[in-house]
């Protein structure tokens, strides 16, 4: 018999309409498998394209007959996903039921013990993630960004030769879904795979190739570049309040003091130098910021 993804549903909570949160993990058990995969999408609300992209990776995997266990959570926060006003996803944070500091979806792995509905949902997380070896969480990030993976610094053989050009390595671990997976022992990396809040086929393709050469299912390529998360990932905050009109796209090279975006304020426009000489890794979605608002972040030679 081949095999084949099966369905389980798990409850999460209810609303007060008494509407059900649930979540669905889909199983594939090889017979030949060594290794347990874990394969998870939208953690945060406002990062659709990984949830596609676990979709028809499944498609590939029973196609292919991949000879791992996988487990297969594409839409792992429905709490997040739903978040929206007028029409723009908010769902980073819990802005809905948490009344005092909207935790960020995916900082609170150190929730896992407590009654909460961060802490319950988070557990059920980490419980489906248990079994494997291997944990691959799907993100996306800022509103203009270009592909990267944070991983730990002792598993760079596994995020290179994917075709991600930048490669984001840290020591100390953080209380995200993969950093407490990596210290349960697991190769845990996040993949921030495209922009988020918006979908393109384009992204879903080019998704699918690089977890199509982590499996082995295409030859690996040249042309990643790690960078040290904690001396060289810097972030970017604006000299004062205006309207941002960006002259840069993320993934573009940059150099300290090239004009790389205009500035309108009320006292007329403000050429913006690049603070570093580097990669503009991803652009922040305000484009009204206020004095000292985050605008980027850069990877600094
Ligand atoms: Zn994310």
């Amino acid at each position: 018999m081949t095999p084949k993804f099966s369905l389980e549903t798990i409850p999460l909570h209810s609303t007060a309409s008494n509407a059900t949160f649930e979540i669905d993990v889909w199983r594939y058990h090889h017979p030949d498998a060594t290794k347990t995969v874990y394969l998870q999408a939208g953690i945060h609300g406002i990062e659709l394209t990984g949830i596609p992209v676990v979709h028809e990776f499944m498609k590939e995997i029973e196609a292919q007959q991949l000879v791992y266990n996988f487990i297969c959570v594409p839409l792992s926060n429905p709490m997040g996903l739903d978040s929206q006003i007028m029409g723009v996803q908010t769902g980073y944070n819990n802005l809905h039921t948490n009344q005092q500091n909207c935790w960020n979806w995916n900082r609170i792995g150190n929730l896992k013990d407590e009654p909460s509905q961060e802490g319950h949902w988070i557990k059920t997380l980490l419980d489906l993630s248990a079994p494997a070896d291997i944990v691959l969480d799907l993100h996306t990030a800022g509103v203009e960004t270009t592909p990267h993976i944070y991983f730990h610094e002792s598993e760079k053989e596994h995020v290179t030769g994917l075709g991600i050009p930048h490669l984001l390595s840290w020591k100390v671990p953080s209380d995200s879904f993969s950093d407490t997976n990596f210290q349960r022992g697991k190769v845990a990396l996040t993949f921030e795979l495209s922009s988020s809040r918006s979908v393109h086929g384009e992204r879903v393709k080019e998704s699918l190739i690089y977890l199509r050469r982590f499996f082995g299912m295409l030859p690996k390529v040249d042309g990643s570049r790690v960078w040290n998360t904690e001396k060289q990932l810097k972030k970017w905050y604006s000299p004062a309040g205006g309207i941002l009109c960006w002259h840069k796209d993320a993934g573009d090279a940059v150099r300290e003091g090239e004009v790389i975006a205009t500035l309108y304020t009320r006292k007329g426009s403000l050429d913006l130098e690049s603070p570093y000489t580097g990669v503009l890794l991803l652009k922040n979605p305000i484009h009204a910021p206020h004095e000292r608002q985050e605008l980027a972040k850069f990877l600094v030679e």
